[in-house]
């Protein structure tokens, strides 16, 4: 291991630069604070990088923006000239409105707001000790291509997706079902050079399932593959396809995620292939924006000052330090082949939602760290953090 090279003092150190940690870094960094991001990959985005393109969904609960950084995100979009985003109902029964946009210009937005309100993102940094004695964590010490470094902040912010700082800085959690599974993790990409009118002709299935069916019993396709999802991408003939899932990989781990992502990379080509055979407006078509690795929707669920239940859910509360709404059902991607289907449980009647209070992302002992990570609502416990 190379020497200690700089140590770096700040106000706010937010780990993982993905739509969580990139809004609590700007977040912080518009209070006047000195602020460094630091990010294991050389992007921003997170799964919005791993799944390019991918529909932002969940942030019109009852019609009603988010408001937030997902507002200002997609404002910037919608006002571009021309526009390079737009609002649009969801194809999936129980969901809201979804914005569907261009990757590129999105990603060059984030890039954007971060410079302006003056960020240090650090790219290839891979965070390897948390020192944490009792109440409060005093250094991360991280590594890359040149060395290591250490971080000494007043606060902290765990925005990995994983948990990986509150983890090791004693904060407790669960992971998986009761059989320890997790939800499949997802390659998405797009084809392009669609004809729309006629790949869209029989939508009124949104997974395509007959299709995905033939494709199965002539085991030209995964048993993964029983419906296929996909829908219009922003530009004109592009179809964007969130539905080769690979289960059985732990996010935590990278070489689960290699393995996982090189699997679900066939998949794919596979995928793409019985599109251009068989199915109507694809017999030009080709992918593009695969992602460079799989999306990952579950991990580590940090334990915070409280847990979110499914009866807070389902009684639609409204908490007094609530910060975000939600009304999407209960996102259920599986997680062993012999259960591959997707469950969209309605959890609330139309035109309900709930908050998500500010006190599920506070730990009970360290003082100087918060995290954000994926929470994901799980309904077979009916517990939801
Ligand atoms: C296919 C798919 C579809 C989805 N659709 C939706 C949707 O429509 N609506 C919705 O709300 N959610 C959706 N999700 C969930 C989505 O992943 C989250 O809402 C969102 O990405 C969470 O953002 P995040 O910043 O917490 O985590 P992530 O986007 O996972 O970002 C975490 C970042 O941390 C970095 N990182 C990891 N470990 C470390 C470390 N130790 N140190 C530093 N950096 C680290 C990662 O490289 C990454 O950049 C979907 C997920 C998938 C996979």
């Amino acid at each position: 291991m190379k020497p200690h090279r700089t140590t770096h003092e700040a106000d706010v150190v937010v780990f993982g630069a993905g739509p969580a940690g990139i809004a609590a870094a700007i977040a912080a960094a518009r209070e006047k604070q000195k602020v460094y991001l630091i990010e294991v990959q050389n992007v921003v985005g997170g799964v919005m990088s791993s799944c390019p393109g991918m529909m932002l969904g969940s942030g019109y609960p009852c019609d009603k923006s988010i408001g937030g950084f997902f507002e200002e995100l997609v404002s910037r979009l919608y006002h571009h000239d021309p526009p390079v985003a737009e609002r649009r109902a969801c194809s999936l029964a129980n969901f809201g409105d979804e914005v569907v946009y261009d990757y590129e210009y999105a990603l060059s937005t984030l890039y954007e707001m971060l410079a302006e309100a003056g960020v240090e993102v650090l790219f290839n940094h891979i965070p390897y000790h948390t020192h944490a004695a009792d109440d409060s964590i005093s250094r991360v010490e991280v590594v890359n291509t040149q060395g290591c470094d250490v971080f000494i902040s007043k606060m902290y912010i765990d925005c990995t997706g994983n948990g990986d700082i509150a983890e090791e800085a004693g904060v407790p959690s669960r992971s998986g079902d009761e059989r320890g599974l997790m939800m499949g993790v997802t390659l998405t990409f797009f084809m392009e050079n669609v004809d729309w009118d006629k790949a869209f002709a029989e939508s009124s299935d949104p997974y395509f399932t007959r299709y995905a069916n033939m494709g199965i019993a002539e085991g030209r396709l995964p048993r993964t593959l029983p419906e296929i999802y996909m829908l219009k991408g922003f530009r004109d003939g592009t179809v964007f396809f969130n539905t080769v899932t690979v289960t059985g990989v732990d996010g935590t781990q990278s070489r689960s995620v290699a393995q996982g992502a090189q699997a679900a990379r066939r998949q794919v080509m596979e995928l793409a292939r019985f599109c251009r055979e068989e199915m109507p407006g694809f017999e030009k078509s080709y992918p593009t924006y695969i992602g460079p690795t799989v999306g990952v929707r579950e991990t580590r669920r940090l334990e915070g000052l409280y847990t979110l239940t499914f009866a807070d859910v389902a009684a639609a509360t409204k908490f007094e330090d609530g910060i975000v709404a939600c009304d999407s059902p209960l996102d259920e991607v599986f997680r062993d082949e012999s259960t591959s289907h997707y469950s969209h449980e309605a959890a609330l009647p139309k035109g309900e939602y709930y908050t998500i209070p500010f006190r599920t992302l506070v730990p009970q002992r360290i003082k100087n760290l918060l995290f954000a990570v994926r929470r994901l609502r799980i309904s077979w416990t009916r517990v939801c953090v």
